[in-house]
């Protein structure tokens, strides 16, 4: 068995790791950029046509991939929905076969759903399998078997995956702090041990400045933090990181207060919970659901329009936030800012529950001033998605592999400080496995 790093041996995100065996080929993730040429990327970069992409390496050159290409892999296995391990599956031919869990699936659909109701991207075709965590399935030579691992992205997903009697093990994207801590000791306890390579990420390698608190500890800081508060409590967030809207939910629920999602937060949870689990659903009597222009006639009108009279019911208005604004948690962003100026706010709480890496930019710094000006108290409140160092020694303690290749970090070179079995490679250099 051979592997090939295409991207992702000195940089965090647009991970693609290639497995052969004899005619087989797989890919593992084919994800768009964070950064080019050491910078975070543009956003309108994204939408230049794909011959650019090529020449600024936003699509590294692999052959058999692309949709302009004769098809040559087997096919692309996907570890979870963020944009820097699925991204470039707009651009992969739409022949190859994409394995990707339901939950994954489902938050492909979502974004692509409301790219296209807000003239943002057309959607594209993924010729998607789905798979379940824990059941093997084959790719060509190549046995795969995923396994459920606690990340910020919902029903993310390990490999292991077996040829020619050799292993290989690709931790995707993880974490031991979020709101399912025991996926990593069961992932470490399952998983096969001695395996020939662990791929492991190690985005904190390079981010050791980085708070760490648990999912739950947030939760309680949410609450200790409100406790004694009167004014709406707002909260920015990533609507698909469903443990963070959990954390922000059950807090609000302990609160006594109504947890008040806008109607694409409503849309995720709603979708996500269809697949059967325990997320929150819009329906629940702690729940609400209001809509900021320009959602309503998007869900009006572009998207199906049973979506917006499912959660009608549920739905609050202008005039209920001003009035119910001390028994809310209400979940916000930059765009709300026209909408929330008619709700008559009094004070409140802010709570900022994204990386602030993104705290610099012009909507954000608007939105913020807003704020102040109108008294709201403004807090930090967050925790990083991937794994601590600490959790990162766990994982190799646990497996035992023979070799450990770090991938998604800045500083590859940092894990030889915490087991002699780490070897760094580069980009575009395959070697045997
Ligand atoms: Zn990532
Ligand atoms: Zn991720």
């Amino acid at each position: 068995m051979k592997a090939l790093i295409h991207r992702g041996s000195h940089e965090i995100g647009g991970t693609l790791i290639e497995l052969t065996s004899g005619e087989s080929r797989i890919l593992l993730d084919a994800g768009y950029p964070l950064f080019l040429g050491g910078k975070p990327i543009e956003r309108d970069i994204a939408r230049k046509p794909a011959k650019e992409l090529l020449e600024l390496g936003v699509l590294p050159p692999i052959s058999g991939l692309y949709s302009w290409d004769v098809p040559g892999f087997d096919g692309i296995v996907i570890s979870h929905a963020h944009l820097d391990h699925y991204g470039l599956l707009k651009h992969v031919h739409p022949d190859i076969p994409v394995y990707l869990s339901a939950g994954t699936k489902t938050l492909i659909d979502v974004t692509q759903t409301f790219n296209k109701a807000f003239n943002i991207s057309d959607p594209y075709p993924i010729n998607a399998r789905l798979f379940e965590m824990y059941k093997p399935f084959s790719i060509g030579a190549f046995t795969v078997k995923p396994y459920l691992m606690d990340h910020s992205a919902f029903d993310a997903a390990a490999f292991e995956i077996s040829a020619e009697g050799k292993t290989v093990i690709y931790s995707g994207d993880f974490r031991g702090h979020g709101r399912k801590p025991r996926c990593l000791p069961s992932f470490i306890r399952q998983a096969t041990k001695h395996a020939d390579v662990l791929f492991t990420e190690g985005t904190m390698l390079s981010r050791n400045d980085e708070l760490t608190p648990s999912e739950e500890a947030l939760e309680n800081d949410i609450i200790a933090e409100l406790k004694d508060k009167t004014g709406i409590a707002l909260v920015q967030l990533s609507s698909q990181n469903i443990d963070r809207v959990v954390t922000f939910y059950k807090a609000a629920r302990k609160l006594g207060r109504t947890f008040a999602v806008d109607g694409y937060t409503a849309y995720v949870l709603h979708r996500l919970h269809s697949l059967g689990n325990k997320i929150p659903h819009p329906s629940y009597s702690n729940l609400a659901v209001f809509y900021p222009f320009p959602q309503g006639g998007i869900f009006g009108n572009q998207l199906d329009p049973k979506y917006a009279m499912m959660f009608h019911p549920y739905k609050i208005t202008k005039q209920q936030v001003e009035e119910r604004q001390n028994k809310l948690v209400m979940v916000v962003r930059p765009s709300v800012k026209s909408y929330l100026e008619r709700c008559n706010l009094t004070g409140g709480t802010y709570f900022y529950s994204l990386w602030k890496g993104y705290r610099d930019k012009k909507e954000q710094q608007l939105f913020d001033n807003w704020l102040k000006e109108r008294g709201i108290h403004d807090v930090y409140m967050h925790t990083s998605g991937h794994a601590r160092v600490a959790d990162i020694k766990l994982l190799i303690d646990g497996l035992a592999p023979k070799n450990i290749v770090p991938i998604h970090t800045l500083t590859p070179d940092a894990l030889s400080g915490y087991s002699d079995k780490a070897v760094t490679k580069d980009d575009g250099v395959a070697f045997e496995v």
